[in-house]
């Protein structure tokens, strides 16, 4: 687990700055471009990302595709990887990953990584996909972001460090306590293990 934490990091800030080799985009099923993040993604990466999502055919919630940085591509944002949320109508009080929501929210972040494995990409950086307008708790979020992307990372060699973009100190406050519960759960685990 440790070793593994030495790929995964924490940032706030804004994901149109970031060092990485791709950024994930919380997309709508259009590829048109919307608010949030998807907005300062289409504004940061210029017109001819619109002008390429025309011709992509919309994408359903829970699947991926990807787009070359275009502007971005100036600070090093070679690949934008768009992914759909979903829009949260579901049963907090359910238990993790037994909403259809949570299956989709663990979806994208399935769809997102097997891209950039088959890409190669070095560095990727999520936002909090769902969270912002479409309403998903945030700590329910973020336990299906760190699990996919954890797990993922003990299979595959790529991406080589995945980094949680917040958009707030509180936000990522929410995945560095994920992060810690995790470990110490992993940890407990490790001490009763026979020798
Ligand atoms: P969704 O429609 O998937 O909920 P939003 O863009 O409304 O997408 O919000 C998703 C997350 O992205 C929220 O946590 C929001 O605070 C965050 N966010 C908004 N703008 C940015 C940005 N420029 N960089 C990183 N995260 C951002």
């Amino acid at each position: 687990m440790i070793e593994l934490l030495n790929r995964i990091h924490i940032c706030v800030g804004d994901i149109t700055q970031l060092t990485v080799d791709a950024i994930v985009n919380a997309a709508n099923e259009s590829l048109l471009g919307g608010g949030g993040v998807d907005g300062a993604i289409h504004r940061a990466a210029g017109p001819r990302l619109l002008e390429h999502n025309r011709t992509l055919g919309g994408c359903p919630t829970g699947l991926a595709k990807i787009t070359p940085g275009f502007d971005l591509v100036a600070i090093g944002i070679k690949h934008i990887i768009h992914t759909v949320g979903p829009v949260w109508h579901g049963d907090a009080s359910a238990s993790l990953s037994n909403t259809h929501e949570d299956v989709l929210l663990a979806s994208c972040y399935h769809q997102t990584l097997t891209l950039a494995l088959e890409h190669e990409i070095k560095t990727l950086a999520f936002p909090a996909i769902s969270t912002g307008v479409y309403g998903f708790p945030k700590e329910r979020a973020a336990k299906i972001a760190f699990g996919h992307v954890y797990h993922f990372l003990t299979q595959h060699p790529f991406p080589q460090q995945v980094t949680f973009c917040c958009f707030s100190q509180e936000d990522a406050a929410v995945y560095h306590q994920v992060i810690e519960s995790r470990n110490e759960w992993m940890t407990s685990r490790k001490r009763v293990q026979p020798f």
